[in-house]
């Protein structure tokens, strides 16, 4: 199974972000993440290591508008969804927050239920659009074009849909280890009668191109009978116990 996917939920109103995160940690689905403000949650997203996968955010928060909170996360280049929580009057903020960007909106008071499915369904669209953008070590990973971006060497590494796949549902696992079963069926399905060696040969040759020196693996390690990805180099180390193996 995946790791949850990390959720920041903006809303100054303590008891009903409370009641959120704890909702909505319930299915281990999501992790959430909680911010009383935009400044607190300003902060949160530009923590070093910082990486939330969608964003819950309240319209009227103390110390500002939460639509032009979006708009600047927009055009700080922050393209995760967004989905607002919306008050009563509900109808001019609903437009206003998409203008700013806000990917939907659900408004006060809404079931956790469906505040869930509106958040699945933005992930879904995300994960499959051009705009998913994901940092993995040195590199800047675009699933959908499947390509590895090296900034610092203005280099382009070219990715077959396997491998893109591969690394993508790495990602998700966010530093956890995926066993090689799962790993298999996530990117072959259930129904397929790869084996794991094909499995191993993919991995072999996703090492050769993103590992700086692949025989010393840094990236894509070898942990727990299967494969984690450290995104963060060091991240995952020293959150597991990692089993190097040749
Ligand atoms: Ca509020």
């Amino acid at each position: 199974m995946t790791a949850p996917r990390p959720i920041l939920i903006v809303e100054d109103d303590a008891a009903l972000r409370a009641t959120l995160a704890e909702q909505i940690m319930l299915a281990g689905e999501f992790r959430a993440v909680e911010a009383g403000s935009a400044a607190e949650a300003a902060a949160k997203l530009d923590a070093g290591d910082a990486r939330y996968d969608a964003i819950l955010l309240d319209i009227g928060l103390p110390d500002g508008d939460g639509r032009e909170f979006c708009a600047e996360l927009r055009r700080g280049g922050k393209r995760m969804p967004v989905i607002m929580l919306t008050g009563a009057d509900a109808e001019r903020d609903v437009v206003r927050g998409l203008d700013a960007g806000a990917n939907d909106y659900i408004a006060k008071p809404f079931r956790l239920d469906e505040l869930l499915a509106r958040v699945r369904a933005q992930l879904r669209v995300f994960d499959n659009s051009e705009d998913a953008v994901f940092t993995v070590g040195p590199y800047v990973f675009r699933p959908a074009a499947k390509l590895l971006l090296e900034p610092a060497r203005n280099r382009k590494i070219r990715l077959t849909d396997k491998e893109s796949n591969i690394l993508k549902f790495l990602y998700r696992a966010a530093g956890e280890p995926v066993p090689r079963q799962v790993l298999l069926h996530g990117v072959w399905g259930y129904n397929s009668s790869v084996t794991t060696h094909t499995l191993e040969t993919h991995i072999y040759r996703l090492r050769q191109k993103i590992e700086p020196d692949p025989s010393r693996t840094r990236l894509l390690l070898t942990a727990n009978g299967g494969y984690l990805l450290d995104a963060v180099p060091g991240q995952a180390a020293a959150a597991c116990q990692v089993a190097q193996r040749p």
